[in-house]
């Protein structure tokens, strides 16, 4: 049932989303390549200017914003991309979102809460095929997959070991907790909390949430508030693309992340960009209300690295793998590979299948398979966690990249990352791909940092792990 505070929409303010899309739609050709121009010089877009961007019809103004995504992600980026794989530790859900195979009604899916025994057999895996960074990724259940559960799972996962490799980075992306359970999960050494408003359009978000604790619009809105006062800084924003108008959703983004910039001095660390993908017995995947086509997704991912230029943008396995390739042009920062959205995926090729996944994966390629064609298109694949080791987080971070600081220890950090893939995992081809990449990527570093780069390339190569600026 309704109450009063579900009827709020917080800061989400939907008159004005609504008045400024609507006026967007008469801007013509030069006010569109003025805003694009102004997106040009990475500051950021204020949301009647995105409103512009997400309404140009022009084919000039449309390749414009694609040809500036591009240039801003560049100049911010370089070629770095960095790798991830979720971890999908349950998939009990006291929830009922109409879009997802997890939801309560499904009787046909398999669930699966992970034993220990099972986290640790998943993680060896993925440390064999060469992955630092986990997201782990749990249904909502109030006791099953609840607080001590998945503290439990990151201690795990943490502490499991191959040779000398080990998990560098837990993102996590659970159920909004309190501030005090927040303030548990922080301790537990998380890198970011990933919360999805799945969409900001209220009576939309009602309807997809029929019932479970998720039918709460606004306390899921505040989830990154009470995320930021129990410590933790680097939060996950995104909307599930394809549940209404998409132009509506990337306002929410910007929206939102105006809101959590202006009340903490530090956006959001990440936006993600899942669009709807066919579910198990999930009526709002199978045939989507606002089913959302290449281009718009093309339009979606410009849009928000011209909107929040210093802001990272994942993209999942959901999409398919030429099509990805695309995406990260226009603004992708982190990408997984590899990925499996059944728990147990990893080590058990029998919950890899329909009855037990959460939707169905686009690009089925092993990480070792992405991460060579990314090195032939000159990519720098990264598995570098420094920041979050250094403490370099949440307005640290912003403050270091807002100023392209950031850049002088991506760059070879990236090298530095990509080597040891190279050294510990890779296949021949992959190698030799990838150490024309770091001799590339050697040269755009100004002297001084390319030797040191390079002493420290040597001293992975001598056998020196972990190794990072
Ligand atoms: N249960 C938690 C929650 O809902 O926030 C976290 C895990 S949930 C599995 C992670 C995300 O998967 C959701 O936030 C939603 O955006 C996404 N998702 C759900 N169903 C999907 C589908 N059919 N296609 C693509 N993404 C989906
Ligand atoms: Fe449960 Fe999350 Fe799936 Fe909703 S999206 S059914 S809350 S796992």
């Amino acid at each position: 049932m309704s109450t009063v505070s579900d009827e709020q929409v917080g800061f989400i303010d939907e008159q004005l989303i609504n008045s400024l899309l609507e006026a967007a739609k008469s801007a013509d050709k030069s006010r569109g390549l003025e805003v694009v121009a102004k997106a040009r010089e990475c500051h950021g877009l204020e949301l009647d200017e995105l409103a512009v961007l997400l309404q140009a019809d022009d084919p000039e103004v449309i390749s414009a914003i694609y040809d500036a995504a591009l240039y801003a992600k560049n100049t911010i980026y370089g070629k770095r991309m960095v790798f991830f794989a979720p971890l999908y530790v349950s998939n009990v859900c006291a929830n009922n979102c109409l879009y997802c195979g997890f939801r309560r009604d499904n009787k046909e899916l398999k669930r699966r809460v992970l034993t220990q025994d099972e986290i640790r057999r998943e993680i060896e895996i993925l440390l064999e095929e060469g992955h630092k960074r986990v997201l782990l990724v749990a249904g909502e259940h109030p006791t099953l997959s609840g607080i001590d559960y998945i503290e439990e799972c990151i201690a795990t996962i943490y502490d499991t070991r191959v040779g000398n490799a080990e998990v560098r980075r837990v993102n996590v992306n659970c159920a909004p907790l309190t501030v005090e359970d927040f303030a548990r999960l922080k301790a537990t050494g998380i890198g970011t909390y990933q919360c999805f408003q799945e969409t900001y359009h209220l009576e939309t978000y009602k309807h997809m949430h029929p019932s479970g604790p998720k039918r709460a619009y606004l306390y899921r809105l505040h989830a990154p508030d009470r995320a930021m006062q129990a410590g933790i800084d680097d939060i996950g924003v995104g909307a599930l693309f394809g549940l209404t108008d998409f132009r509506f959703e990337v306002m929410g983004v910007l929206m939102h992340s105006q809101y959590l910039d202006g009340k903490y001095g530090v956006g959001p660390h990440t936006i993600s960009v899942p669009r709807l993908e066919p579910a198990l017995n999930a009526p709002a995947a199978n045939d989507p209300p606002n089913a959302v086509n290449d281009d718009d997704m093309r339009r979606i991912v410009s849009c928000l690295r011209l909107a929040v230029p210093y802001t990272g943008i994942i993209l999942s396995t959901r999409e398919r793998a030429s099509f990805r390739t695309e995406l990260i042009a226009l603004g992708v920062s982190q990408v997984s590979a590899g990925s499996r959205t059944s728990p147990g995926g990893y080590y058990d090729a029998k919950a890899h299948a329909p009855e037990a996944e959460q939707f169905s994966i686009g690009d089925e390629r092993s990480l070792s398979e992405v991460l060579c064609s990314l090195c032939k298109e000159n990519y720098i694949p990264s598995f570098c966690t420094s920041c979050y080791r250094s403490g370099r987080t949440g307005e640290a971070f912003m403050g270091l990249a807002k100023h392209g600081d950031i850049h002088k220890m991506c760059a070879p950090n990236a090298l530095l990352s990509l080597k040891e893939y190279l050294v510990d995992y890779a296949e021949q081809e992959t190698r030799t791909e990838g150490e024309r990449v770091i001799a590339e990527g050697l040269k755009d570093l100004p002297d001084a940092l390319r030797k040191r780069t390079k002493d420290l390339l040597d001293r992975i190569e001598a056998g020196e792990r972990d190794v990072y600026i």
